[in-house]
């Protein structure tokens, strides 16, 4: 099957890419990002045992996954893609991380809801570090008085998320996610894609998210 040959590839790739950086064996973890996959190819890969998948969309999770969980024990599945304030009571529900938290209606919405639930998944906020108008995320320049405004707010916040524009080299990006999240003693850095997370982990990528290498391309949403 060459979908679990791209599982074991990717790890590889990444052990190799902590060696080259000098950081830790497993200090990167692997987000394998399985929206829009046919079933076939997600159960191969948690078949083979791995358990950490992201997702980009609220609904197409909701049919998916809680199945899986039965029948896979142990799985954690974060939510990467763009996440609407009234979609935000399900999302706490169907994942353990969001890492697309970009503005403070959103953020005020989870808080009501760890406070209601008593339990809220942990979040990572999301930079669009390269200023694009169209891409979701703070701006740099508003990341501190961001971060500080959910950390009042008491959510579980574990780091800094960026995608980087297309078309441009990513590694100024991410070295910009590294230093925002230095000074602001966060320590996760979920950065780096099927593309680029060999350069996401030189710059300190603690998740990367890689679908089509590990899948395959994808079909477009329908
Ligand atoms: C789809 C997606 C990925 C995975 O992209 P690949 O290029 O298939 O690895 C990673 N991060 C986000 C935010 C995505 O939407």
């Amino acid at each position: 099957m060459t979908q679990t040959g791209g599982l074991m590839e990717i790890k590889a790739r990444i052990a190799a890419a902590e060696a080259a950086a000098g950081r830790a064996a497993g200090s990167v973890k692997l987000i394998a990002v399985s929206k829009i996959q046919p079933a076939d190819r997600v159960e191969a890969v948690l078949a083979e045992g791995h358990r950490l998948f992201g997702e980009n969309y609220v609904q197409e999770s909701a049919a998916k996954w809680p199945a899986w969980r039965e029948r896979f024990p142990g799985c954690e599945v974060h939510m990467i893609g763009p996440l609407q304030t009234n979609k935000a009571k399900q999302a706490v529900e169907l994942f353990e991380t969001i890492h697309t938290l970009d503005r403070p209606s959103l953020a005020e919405r989870l808080a009501r809801l760890a406070q209601a639930r008593g339990a809220t998944p942990s979040v990572f906020v999301q930079i669009n570090t390269g200023e694009e108008p169209q891409k979701a995320g703070v701006l740099p320049g508003m990341a501190d008085e961001f971060v500080a405004a959910v950390r009042m707010m008491d959510l579980p916040l574990e780091g800094l998320m960026c995608i980087p524009p297309d078309g441009e080299d990513p590694a100024p990006h991410f070295a910009m996610l590294a230093r925002i999240a230095e000074r602001n003693g966060l320590a996760g850095l979920s950065m780096g894609m099927s593309s680029d997370f060999e350069t996401a982990i030189a710059h300190g990528a603690t998740h990367v998210r890689v679908g089509s290498a590990i899948f395959g391309s994808r079909a477009p949403k329908a």
